[in-house]
Order: structure tokens, then sequence, then C-alpha cells
């Protein structure tokens, strides 16, 4: 690299004058990744803590999934939902083997699947002779995606700032707060749509108890109960799903994000018993469960078993969580240190974006949600060495006056 030549600098300035200006982009362009390294336009190496926002589980430029999609895409890509296609049915069997549920519709994004099981809540009371059962409870500080649907789901106020009028018919409750969903549910209810661990929201997770008392109150009122697991399905919490960790079970569940390592997808499950409200014509998706993303998906989920990810994920998750711990008795700007397997969250009682600015100068790839809370979701494959590696990169920032 030529010293103050930077291959990264034109590219930035053209996407910044032709993309939509939706995103606040770090100033680095990536051009390559191997397992849990990631390069930039210039050559410089980078751990990445993020994987692309929970996504790329198996690491980047994962041997598996290269030969599953290369191999998928030189046999068959697209053929569309009207006709019965091969990974598709194998990844839907996949997924009821190992859960809950029933049946799964395919999609191709969190938000889509979300949106599939609120037309599903909906559909199922109105099948029943129960029209005006419509009413969907959520949780304040969710975050369920930003189609007109999902934002209105959504329990915070600036993802739905510009756009009203919108949809019609949330409730929300705190999180964690039982009596308030008691107090909001009425013969109006048809679901409950919760995240087992809230991410976007700050890595909140449930309450075992509480998350036991929304599932008996559904019981009792024949209310249906929507796990958003988008992002802490699929081994990310060193469980298949994380509501596995708490033994309560949804009627209905979501994913998306890390299913297919990478590929756009999205999965909406339920029982037979709430699928039945979809029949031809209820929903549809070009796109949805298409060959080379199912080929992906379950090349994914395979890999996942075979190479024994949830074990490692737990491992890790508990040494980085401890890691976190001990920098949190050294460093008073550090508030709390939370979460489950590798969805960890550190609250600051400062902003933290200068913190991940000057992690990525350092090499290192973490993100903040709500402004002050760092978010580190790494690939499943994370070894000990980059978890100290960061652990030292914190430590030092973490004692510079700037913090
Ligand atoms: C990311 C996310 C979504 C939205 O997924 P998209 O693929 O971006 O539409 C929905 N719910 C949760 C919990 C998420 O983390």
């Amino acid at each position: 690299m030529t010293e103050g030549f930077s291959r990264s600098q034109p590219w930035m300035v053209v996407a910044d004058r032709v993309m939509a200006n939706t995103y606040k982009r770090q100033p680095v362009v990536f051009t390559k990744g191997q397992g849990c390294t990631l390069w930039d336009a210039d050559g410089k190496s980078y751990l990445d803590f993020l994987a692309g926002i929970a996504v790329c589980n198996l690491g980047h430029a994962h041997p598996g999934i290269a030969a599953a999609v290369s191999r998928q895409a030189e046999t068959l890509i697209h053929v569309s939902n009207l006709y019965y296609t091969t990974p598709q049915t194998e990844l839907a069997a996949w997924l009821v083997d190992h859960s809950f549920a029933d049946r799964v519709f395919f999609c191709n994004s969190g938000a889509e699947a979300n949106e599939a099981a609120i037309k599903l809540a909906r559909k199922y009371f109105k099948d029943r002779g129960e029209p005006d059962r419509y009413r969907i409870i959520s949780m304040l500080q969710s975050f369920h995606g930003r189609t007109f649907g999902t934002l209105s789901a959504t329990g915070q106020d600036k993802i739905k700032e510009g756009f009203s009028p919108i949809l019609e018919g949330f409730d929300f409750a705190p999180f964690n707060d039982i009596d308030a969903v008691r107090n909001l549910i009425s013969a109006k209810t048809c679901a409950i749509l919760m995240e087992p661990v809230q991410g976007e929201g700050g890595i909140r997770a449930a309450d075992p108890d509480y998350l036991r008392q929304v599932r008996e109150l559904c019981d009792e009122t024949g209310t249906l109960l929507i796990f958003d697991e988008v992002q802490t399905g699929i081994g990310r919490t060193g469980k298949l799903f994380a509501h596995e960790h708490f033994g309560v079970t949804p009627d209905i569940m979501t994913l998306a994000k890390a299913l297919a390592n990478g590929f756009p997808i999205g999965a909406m499950l339920s029982k037979e018993s709430v699928a039945a409200a979809f029949v031809p014509g209820s929903h549809a998706t070009t796109f949805g469960g298409t060959p080379i993303v199912t080929a992906a998906a379950l090349c994914t989920l395979k890999t996942i078993e075979s190479d024994n990810l949830l074990g490692h994920c737990r491992e890790m998750g508990e040494y980085f969580k401890s890691k976190l711990t001990d920098l949190q008795s050294r460093h008073s700007v550090i508030k709390d240190v939370r979460g489950i397997g590798l969805l960890l969250g550190m609250e600051l009682d400062t902003d933290g974006a200068p913190l991940v600015q000057a992690c990525l100068e350092q090499g290192f790839v973490i993100n903040c949600v709500q402004g002050n809370i760092l978010r580190f979701v790494p690939p499943l494959i994370i070894q000990k060495p980059e978890i100290d590696a960061l652990i030292a990169c914190l430590d030092q920032m973490l004692k510079q006056v700037i913090f």
C-alpha cells in the first residue's frame, strides 16, 4: 500500500453520492472475509464481532456454504413457488424435525417473516368466526422490522417517525412486566408478539418466570404466542432457538438473520392448528425459499449440528461474558454486562459511538445499539485468542481519558 493512498476513499465518495442516504456507514470498504476476519480495500484486517448483525454464524467464506451454493447455482437457482423444489423441502423438513413446529413458510427477511406471522394470527381468528380479534400485544423496546406492519409492531417511536398513519391494532407493554400484559389483553387480542431476548432494544433477556406467565396467559385466553427469533435463533444463544432455554414454546416463531449464513431468507414456523389458516392464495412471495438460498440454509444448519457449534457457542459465550465482567470491575464507565451465549451486551454510562470508532481503527468490528450499549455477536466459530484480543483492545481504549 502506498502511504497516504486509500483504495477505499473513491468507493465511499461514490456511494455517498448515489446510494439512498439511509445509513450512517462506518468509513471502511470491506472486500474479503475468512472465518472471523475481514479485510478492507487497503488490505487492513479486522476481527469481526458483528458477523453482519448476527448473520454469519459460520464465519465468512465458509467452504461448505461456498460449495453448497456453487453446486446449487450450477443446478437450479429459481423456479418460483408454483412448483416443488428439493432444497426447500429438505430445509422445511429439517426445521420441523428440530422444532415445535409442523409447517414452515419461507420468505426473504425478518420483517417478512413477522409480516407472515401477523397475517396468520389475524386470519386464524377470522376463520374461527372471531373477526374482531385482531389486536397484537408487543413489547416496548422491541424490534420487529421496517415494513409498515412490522414497524407498527415495533415498540420504539424513532422507528415510526415520519410514517404515519401506521397500521392499527398494536398495544405495547413494558418488557418483563406481566401485570402490564394482563392489563392490556382483551377479547380483541389475537396474539402476543415478542423476542425472548430483545436484540436491537439492548440485549435484554426475558425473565424466565415472566415468559412462563405470558405462555399461561395465552393458554387461558386462547391467544397465540409469537416468538420473534430472527436475531436469537440458529444457535446464537447456545441453543438452536432461544426459547429452549426457558422451556416455553410459542405457537408461531419467526427466523431470518443467521438461517442461511448471509443469504437472504426468512421463515415463519407454526403448529398445524394455526398453520391451517393459510390456504392457497392466503399469502405468497416470488423468491421465498428459492433453491439457492435454502441450499445455503440447509448447509448452515447441518454444519451447526456436525461441528457442535451450540456447545462451542455456550463455552465461548461464558468465557467472553466472564472477560467482559472482568473489564467491568476495572472500568466504572461499564454499567452492566448481559446476554446469553454469543448475544452479549455491555452497557456504558456514556455514548458508545466513539468506542466503536476507536475499535474499528484498531481492527475490531463491534456495534452499538440504543446509543450506549455495545453489542457483541461474533461468528459462533470464534475462539478464545480472538476474544482475548478484543478484550485487550477494549481495556486499552477504556483507559484513555475520552472514555
Ligand atoms: C433484524 C431483526 C428483524 C428484521 O429483520 P430484517 O431481515 O432486517 O427485515 C426483526 N426482528 C428482529 C428481532 C431482528 O433482530
